[in-house]
């Protein structure tokens, strides 16, 4: 971990009113709570029996986001526990999450995936889909999740213009949701956009979590949880 870039990563998260997710994916448990000693307490995962494990072998106080693609079969591992999913992608997601949520006698705060860049490897609603799932009756339904905003990712490209781009583009449509379907929600508040090689753009419009793995953790390689 390197403490300078932790503490100019909070200043700048601080600046815009934002939070940091430190993605803490593949690397040891050691790591993480060299982080959480200097005062971090939001750590984000994108799998799901890595993040149940670490979060066994970790402070209760710990804030877990799950980031990854997340399968319905494995949501009743994480439910007990997890405070923010970003990736929600579906409807059939949306409605195992709820009913795992039940059974845990609980709400999930979840933020809903949206597609912005040109790559067909990455998930997420499109815009028109979107409207679909929110004026569905099956959606209206589910009392056990809380919808708190939206999250993205930028095509992976060194071109900065068409990154920021799909930026405001999620922003311009985040602050529709607010006025619209959200505008009796505050709890519609978070842009979840932003890694290490594109936060300082999200932070320009709009991010309010940014995700940062390996500017903090240093390169992955492979998982090693001890
Ligand atoms: C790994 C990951 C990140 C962090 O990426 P870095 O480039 O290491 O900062 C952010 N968001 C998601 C969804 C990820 O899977």
């Amino acid at each position: 971990m390197n403490g300078e870039v932790f503490k100019t990563l909070c200043a700048e998260t601080a600046a815009q009113g934002a939070r940091l997710v430190a993605v803490s994916k593949t690397k040891p448990v050691a790591d993480i709570l060299e982080l959480y000693h200097a005062g971090q307490r939001v750590f984000g995962e994108n799998k799901v029996q890595e993040m149940a494990d670490k979060q066994q072998l970790l402070p209760a106080d710990i804030e877990w986001h799950f980031i990854g693609h997340l399968q319905t079969n494995k949501v009743k591992q994480l439910a007990a526990f997890v405070s923010l999913i970003h990736s929600v992608d579906s409807l059939k997601l949306l409605e195992e999450i709820n009913k795992q949520a039940q059974k845990n006698n609980r709400v999930i705060d979840c933020l809903l995936q949206i597609f912005i860049a040109d790559e067909v490897t990455k998930f997420g609603f499109h815009e028109d889909e979107l409207q679909d799932l929110l004026h569905s009756n099956a959606f209206r339904e589910l009392k056990n999740i809380r919808i708190c905003g939206l999250m993205g990712m930028a095509t992976n490209t060194n071109d900065t213009v068409k990154i920021e781009n799909e930026f405001i583009a999620l922003h311009t449509l985040f602050n529709k949701l607010r006025e619209t379907e959200f505008k009796q929600q505050p709890a519609f508040c978070e842009l979840s956009m932003g890694m290490s090689s594109d936060y300082k753009i999200a932070l320009r419009h709009g991010a309010t979590l940014i995700r940062i793995g390996s500017m903090l953790f240093g390169q992955r390689d492979s998982v090693n949880l001890l």
